[in-house]
This record gives C-alpha cells, sequence and structure tokens, in this order.
C-alpha cells in the first residue's frame, strides 16, 4: 500500500513509518520538525518537511496514497493550557485541512491519532469509547474536536476513518522537552542519573502505560481493519498503574536507588485511567504484547545504544 504519515518525524510516526517500509509498503512522511527528528527514519521513507496547513502541499502528498495516518500535532497538555490558540490551528485546523484535501483528490482512508485523554475524569474504570468525553485540557478539546471532524467530514465525503484514542505510551526514543517531560522518560532520566524522582500528588493517581511496538501494531491494524470504518477505538494496556509503582519500576529496572519525593501541591491530573480494550480486540485484533516491567528494560537498553551510536557519529 501507499502510505502518508503526518508528524512521521516524531515518536509514534517514526516507529510506524519504519516498521510499515518493513513490511513492504510505500511511506511519504510529513513534518514540520518543529519537535521531531527525522535522523531515525529508514532511508527508503520519502520525507518532506511542512505544516499540516498547507492544503497545496498535502494534494501533491496526497496523489495515489490508499490510507492516510494524522499523527503530526502539539502534544504537550500544560503548554496547551498556555496556548490553546497554538493547540486549536495544529490539532483542529491541521486536521481539518488534511480532510479536505483528502477530498479533494479522493483518498480511501484515515486513521486519526487522538487521545485518552479526552476521557477526563470518569466514575466508572475502564474507559470504554461510548463513555461520554470529559476533557480538561485545551489539548484533550482539540483531540476531540478532530475525532468529529474527522468523522463528520468522512461521512459527508465517503472516506473511510478510524480514530485510536491512545493511552500514555512510552519506548526507546520518546521525546524529551526541557520542560513537560513525560512521566516515563522523566522517572528513566532521574533514576539513572541517581537523582530524585518527583511524583506529582500522592502517588496513586492511576494510568495507563502502553508500549510503542503495541500502538503501532494497532495502528499498522487500523489501515486495513474491514469493520474499523467510523469507529473510535482505544488503544493502551488495558493495565491500570499507579505513579508511585511506576516509580518503584524504574528503580528496579535502572537498579538505582533514587530519592522519591511527592509534590503535593501539584496534584497530577486525573485520578486514574485505564483502557477498555473489548473493542480493540474485536476491530483490530489487538493484544497488547509488553509488560510494563520489559517495556521500562527495553527502553533503556535502546535508548543507551542509541546514544552510543551518537556519540560516535559526532566523535
Ligand atoms: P511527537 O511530538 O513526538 O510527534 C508529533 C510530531 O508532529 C512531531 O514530529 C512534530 O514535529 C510534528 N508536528 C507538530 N506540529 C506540526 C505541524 N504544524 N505540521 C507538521 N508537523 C507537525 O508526539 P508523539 O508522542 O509521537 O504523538 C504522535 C500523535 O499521537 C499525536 O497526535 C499525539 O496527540 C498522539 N498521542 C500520543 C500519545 C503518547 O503517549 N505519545 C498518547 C495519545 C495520543
Amino acid at each position: 500500500m501507499q502510505f502518508l504519515i503526518t508528524g512521521a518525524a516524531g515518536f509514534l510516526g517514526q516507529g510506524l513509518a519504519n516498521r510499515l517500509v518493513q513490511d513492504g509498503h510505500a511511506v511519504r512522511a510529513l513534518d514540520d520538525l518543529s519537535t521531531g527528528d527525522p535522523s531515525t527514519l529508514s532511508p527508503d521513507i520519502h520525507f518532506t518537511r511542512g505544516d499540516v496547513n498547507d492544503r497545496p502541499k498535502f494534494w501533491t502528498l496526497l496523489q495515489d496514497v490508499d490510507c492516510v495516518y494524522h499523527l503530526a500535532a502539539r502534544v504537550l497538555v500544560p503548554e496547551s493550557v498556555l496556548y490553546p490558540r497554538d493547540y486549536d490551528t495544529v490539532n483542529v485546523g491541521g486536521t481539518v485541512t488534511l480532510m479536505e484535501a483528502m477530498r479533494d483528490v479522493g483518498v480511501r482512508r484515515v486513521v486519526f491519532i487522538s487521545s485518552g485523554a479526552i476521557y477526563g475524569e470518569q466514575t466508572e474504570q475502564p474507559l470504554r469509547e461510548d463513555m461520554r468525553p470529559n476533557p480538561r485540557s485545551p489539548y484533550a478539546v482539540s483531540k476531540l474536536a478532530g475525532e468529529y471532524y474527522v468523522r463528520t467530514i468522512g461521512n459527508l465525503w465517503g472516506i473511510e476513518t478510524v480514530c485510536l484514542r491512545v493511552f500514555n505510551a512510552y519506548g526507546p526514543g520518546q521525546q524529551m522537552p526541557p520542560t513537560y517531560t513525560p512521566v516515563i522518560p522523566n522517572f528513566l532520566r532521574h533514576a539513572t542519573r541517581n537523582g530524585t524522582i518527583v511524583v506529582n500528588g500522592d502517588g496513586s493517581q492511576t494510568r495507563d502505560y502502553v508500549y510503542k511496538d503495541d500502538v503501532v501494531n494497532a495502528m499498522a491494524a487500523a489501515a486495513t481493519a474491514p469493520e474499523a470504518n467510523q469507529q473510535i477505538i482505544n488503544v493502551g494496556s488495558g493495565i491500570e498503574t499507579s505513579v508511585s509503582e511506576l516509580a518503584r519500576l524504574v528503580k528496579a529496572a535502572t537498579g538505582t536507588e533514587p530519592e522519591i519525593v511527592y509534590n503535593p501541591r501539584n496534584a497530577g491530573g486525573v485520578e486514574r485511567m485505564c483502557a477498555d480494550l473489548t473493542l480493540a480486540k474485536k476491530l483490530l485484533n489487538y493484544q497488547p504484547l509488553v509488560s510494563l516491567k520489559d517495556g521500562l528494560g527495553m527502553t533503556l537498553e535502546q535508548d543507551e545504544r542509541l546514544q552510543k551510536q551518537q556519540t560516535q557519529t559526532n566523535a
């Protein structure tokens, strides 16, 4: 198949792009490199630097494409609280621009990467796709708006759509922005340096941590899953882990003894998050394969190897 992936130089995008090329597909990649790094993309991928609001660029890139994966987005929840307009422009505007261009060119399917963040606080766990969304940040609102636009425009113009609500993905190569670093790379970095792990709140809040390769498996399946049109599907591990437990697992994986301090002034967001995977299993034949313990080990190992390679290249 011929694919276009937006946000392909990012953490999940490059994993997906390399996997699809390995599977023998043709892949075009679009990314504005605002945070992404294309250096780990296979040379077989046709990379274009560009913005998701550039409709003429999409007209060119979409020629003969069978399926688009739309991952390009601003992804930092706290940043979205400060700059909601930027999140609206890129995450919502960019999605509408892509859908218009897909309509113009006539592309069959789009897989939109949404987020478990759209659920917000709920009274029940695990989180099912039919629950009423309760977004608590402009980031979550932008992802929910993206879902609605994708499904509505898809429905109006006969474009097949699949929305994947990805939970807390982690793995090798995850971006480490200087501020708002995601929790797993943050804990790993401090633990490997024998620093201090800071847990927001009392550590009892839970998340569903899903290994990058499992997310890539779900995304790959979504391109051709026959019953997935117009569906919204959770992609997680199906396992709820408290932040305190995560800190303990990070300590064990790194074999270090970092100090763990709690920051009660920062409550750390939603109390509980765990994905119900019934629909993913049924529609995508999805089964998460990597436990958090193994995933942390593989992340450490591969990131270390990558760092050594980069040091050798720079020397
Ligand atoms: P990432 O920041 O590594 O990737 C996003 C990519 O989009 C980056 O390479 C960035 O350069 C690019 N981008 C940003 N603005 C752009 C623009 N205007 N035009 C073109 N490219 C642009 O993040 P990620 O973790 O790989 O996330 C990928 C997608 O998955 C995002 O849509 C995100 O919302 C979604 N998601 C991620 C997670 C997670 O835990 N990583 C969870 C839920 C949903």
